[in-house]
């Protein structure tokens, strides 16, 4: 069996990990001569849209699928009328762009932030006198890890927000002063069969995702997965999804989706008896799904822009280290770690030494 993967980066590289096991094989493309998870596949070298690298995957895998949403939308598309293409490429077309994601969620009643659609610098002034501040403007496409965005706290702030998104289009939400910022990650399997992991509790610093934790019997459980259920079925998912939500007063507003494996499910590799990786994996070619259950108590550190000592790290009980075989630069994802522990107060003390360490390389 072989599955295609458009994309080659470290989420591309933990799918193909926990495919081998299976008897996997993997096709990858990704117009980086070095993408990090060339090395465990064979590479089409080249632009997501060169219609002859479409064609050659198209043939070569039984199934496709993605390691990101951002790829243009008529690619999912041609592959998908050549062969199986999980998840569909609808599920793209909707996370790709925020509004239509917005419209989306509140089509489906769950709860998201109130926004507007902005296209000019008075259609900003005009969307702020009725979101209020503070407030959130962010390019309708093409971002993640907090890019193309910008927190308005004051009208001094609406010119440098409105220069800095340079004519696309863009979406300004209320700032939701939540609790805490939580996720779920599902799969969903060609024959319909559905599992949930339990949810993570997610910490951001500069848009970018720092550290997750799983979350034993979360009184907010419940609430998520009938959520990305809702969302699942209204896509006809096939594969893993994952929601992330802000949790305020004992309520959740969505954020937004990813139609891929996430970075928050990370923890599952070690935590879980079977890691979002290897679900994605039985999702898309149709096998049952595995357990979800947690084993223990999980944590995942980023390392963002540089590389921990490998000695020290490993130095740290019940540690483990991934590393992508990605070039440290500045902002850039190049490595994770997880921990487990028995009780809340060892997994703290461990995570502690994790966010140590990341700090010392973090150059962001
Ligand atoms: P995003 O790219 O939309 O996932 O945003 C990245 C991070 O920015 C989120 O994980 C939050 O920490 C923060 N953020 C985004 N939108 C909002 C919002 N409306 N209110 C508060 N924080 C937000």
């Amino acid at each position: 069996m072989i599955v295609g993967v458009l994309g080659a980066g470290q989420l591309a590289r933990m799918i193909a990990l926990a495919g081998y096991p299976l008897g996997v094989d993997f096709i990858f493309l990704d117009p980086s001569a070095d993408a990090c998870a060339n090395s465990l596949g064979a590479h089409l070298h080249g632009d997501y849209d060169d219609p002859r690298l479409l064609a050659q995957l198209a043939e070569r895998a039984d199934v496709v699928t993605y390691e990101f949403e951002n790829v243009p939308a008529g690619v999912a598309e041609f592959l998908a009328s050549h062969t199986q293409v999980h998840p569909a490429p609808k599920a793209l077309a909707v996370a790709q762009d925020r509004l239509i994601e917005k419209a989306f969620f509140h089509g489906l009643d769950i709860p998201v932030s109130p926004y507007a659609a902005v296209a000019s610098f008075e259609g900003l002034e005009q969307a702020m006198s009725i979101i209020g501040w503070p407030a959130i403007l962010k390019s309708c496409t093409m971002g993640y890890d907090g890019k193309g965005q910008s927190l308005l706290k004051s009208v001094d702030d609406l010119k440098p927000a409105w220069e800095q998104l340079a004519g696309v289009q863009g979406v300004v939400e209320a700032f939701v002063p939540f609790d805490r910022e939580v996720s779920i990650i599902a799969a969903r399997n060609v024959s319909g069969a559905t599992v949930f992991y339990p949810l993570s509790q997610n910490l951001h610093r500069g848009g970018i995702l720092r550290v997750s934790e799983s979350c034993d019997n979360d009184p907010m459980q419940q609430q998520a997965e009938a959520y990305i259920l809702r969302l699942m079925e209204a896509l006809d998912y096939v594969g893993v999804l994952a929601l992330e939500l802000f949790e305020i007063d004992g309520k959740l507003i969505a954020n937004e989706f990813a139609p891929r494996v996430h970075n928050s499910g990370h923890w599952t590799i070690e935590g879980a008896e079977t890691s979002q990786f290897e679900n994605h994996l039985r999702a898309i070619l149709d096998l049952p799904l595995g357990a979800t259950t947690a084993v223990g108590k999980s944590a995942m550190v980023n390392f963002i822009g540089g590389l921990p000592a490998t000695e020290e790290l490993l130095a740290i009980p019940h540690a483990h280290l991934h590393l992508y075989d990605k070039a440290p630069r500045k902002g850039r994802k190049v490595a994770h770690a997880t921990v487990r522990a028995e009780t809340t107060g060892q997994l703290d003390a461990l995570i502690k030494q994790l966010i140590a360490l990341a700090d010392k390389v973090d150059d962001s």
